[in-house]
């Protein structure tokens, strides 16, 4: 039996965490905060609780799915509310894309999130022939032209990544795009209706998600769960590995067999500046984008269900219509969860709807350096002109997510390359997350699990 460290009780290091005990071993594991879950979080609005992070995971990769039912998690999808895109003053239909490149051209046209002009240069298709890594935004530009980029890759890519589609790597974030788009022909299927949803969720919210990996963890009898505990340094002794831990002024260093840092970039880079310098300065160059997500409650008087129309899941918003929201989310229409959780609520006889608008793009981080209220007022007024909603909310809850969303640049995958290279030289030094090879929740579990199992192949 060995003994390993995790680092950072995120999705990925609990992931980390639990494979390695269950493979037998003895696990330590620290968080700097008081709370597991990184990303994942709960917050209450009006009194009901939902998710205040992230909301869903990805169902066409089994890996997040697959944690949650194997925790004991009931699995939901959403509804078929679909979204839209505002836009050239009205909300459209989303058309059929891939992440943003058109799948349907006619459907394209048919929305109206194009201008005439746009549609013409998007029907002249140009195939593009990149030497090597591409942005995303700089790939569907040549083949469809700049406005297929500014109205549907922006926003798409803002929603997922809070960032900018003409900085961020193709190859690393898209791929299949990079092969689709470089096809003289393309021929993509429509979806078949029996096909999985490409969604899922966990009724009641998917910070159940590091709760119940946690409580996974403590009924092993072979994890060690520290908060509050932020670890400086990684370092080599002569027996194996260590890291030198701070619990709120008191510092420790704790030997293990080998070590597991599932933390964000920068936290990463300052603990393996000298245990793995090469490693540290490519993590150093990794940037993050901040947001902030907006939670609203809303009566559901009949002005209000009249203003959102419950067939749409929520919009997204192009940058170039320069408003202050990123994109909505009609939390209520998409999930039945939040709708039941939301009936007769305030003073149990009135229902309440909740959804939620974010605000944020990498580069733009002078936009959410206003009060909370002010992040609402500008909720407010774009949610009116987009809807028509005037009604005033219940409750609203601001969640900030300040360097929430690692930036794969172009070049990225070679970077990552380059990181696991120089952390491989280190013998049981493993690292894992978001900043790797994937920010969803299921990349981020595929990370922890591939990473637990290189500590425990070590040595
Ligand atoms: C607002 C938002 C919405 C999102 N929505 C979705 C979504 O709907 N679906 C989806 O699939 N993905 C979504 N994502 C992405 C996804 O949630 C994250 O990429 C993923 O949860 C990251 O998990 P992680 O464990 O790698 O990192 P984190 O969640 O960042 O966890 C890292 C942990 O390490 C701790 N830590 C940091 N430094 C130290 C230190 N020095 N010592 C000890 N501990 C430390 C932190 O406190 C944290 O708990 C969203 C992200 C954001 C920001």
């Amino acid at each position: 039996m060995r003994r390993f460290i995790v680092v950072g009780g995120g999705i990925s290091g609990l992931t980390a965490a639990r494979d390695l005990a269950d493979a037998g071993h003895d696990v330590l594991l620290l968080e700097a905060t008081d709370r597991l879950g990184g990303k994942l979080r709960r917050g209450e609005v009006a009194g009901v609780t939902v998710d205040v992070g992230a909301e869903a995971m990805i169902n066409r990769r089994p890996e997040a799915v697959a944690l949650a039912t194997a925790v004991g998690l009931p699995v939901t999808h959403p509804t078929a509310a679909t979204s839209r895109v505002w836009t050239r003053g009205a909300l459209r239909p989303l058309p059929r894309t891939l992440m943003g490149a058109p799948l349907d051209l006619d459907q394209l046209e048919a929305s109206g999130i194009l201008s005439p002009e746009g549609v013409t240069r998007a029907r002249h298709q140009q195939v593009p022939h990149p030497d090597g890594d591409v942005s995303v935004g700089d790939l569907v530009a040549a083949r469809y032209g700049d406005e297929v980029v500014d109205r549907l890759v922006e926003p798409l890519l803002g929603g997922v990544y809070a960032g900018q589609a003409r900085a961020i790597s193709a190859r690393a974030a898209v791929p299949q795009l990079l092969d689709l788009l470089t096809r003289d022909q393309i021929s993509v299927p429509d979806p078949p209706t029996a096909a999985a949803p490409v969604f899922a969720g966990v009724p009641g919210g998917m910070w159940q998600l590091p709760e119940a990996v946690a409580a996974a963890l403590a009924g092993s009898g072979r994890v060690d769960v520290r908060r509050d505990v932020v670890v400086r340094e990684v370092r080599r002794t002569p027996e194996g590995l260590a890291v030198v831990a701070d619990q709120l002024g008191i510092v420790s260093v704790e030997a293990a067999d080998g070590v597991v840092v599932a933390t964000p970039a920068a936290p990463t880079a300052r603990m393996l500046a000298d245990l793995a310098p090469v490693a540290a300065r490519e993590l150093a160059g990794i940037d993050y984008a901040s947001s902030a997500l907006v939670t609203f409650a809303f009566r559901a008087d009949p002005d209000v269900t009249a203003a959102i129309d419950v067939g749409a899941s929520g919009f997204l918003v192009p940058p170039v219509d320069g408003r202050a929201v990123k994109a909505a989310t009609f939390s209520f229409a998409k999930w039945e969860w939040v709708r039941a959780a939301g009936l007769d609520k305030l003073d149990h006889q009135t229902d309440l709807l909740l959804f939620r608008t974010s605000l944020g793009r990498h580069g733009e981080e002078q936009a959410l350096q206003v009060p909370d209220d002010e992040l609402v007022r500008a909720s407010l007024e774009d949610l009116a002109a987009a809807t028509g909603l005037t009604a005033a909310p219940v409750d609203a809850v601001v969640q900030r997510w300040g360097g929430g969303l690692p930036q794969y640049a172009v070049g990225h995958v070679e970077r990552v390359a380059r990181i696991r290279a120089a952390v491989a030289e280190v013998p049981g030094l493993a690292v894992c997350g978001a900043a790797y090879d994937g920010v969803g929740i299921a990349a981020c579990v595929a990370s922890g699990h591939r990473a637990a199992g290189e500590v425990a192949a070590a040595g």
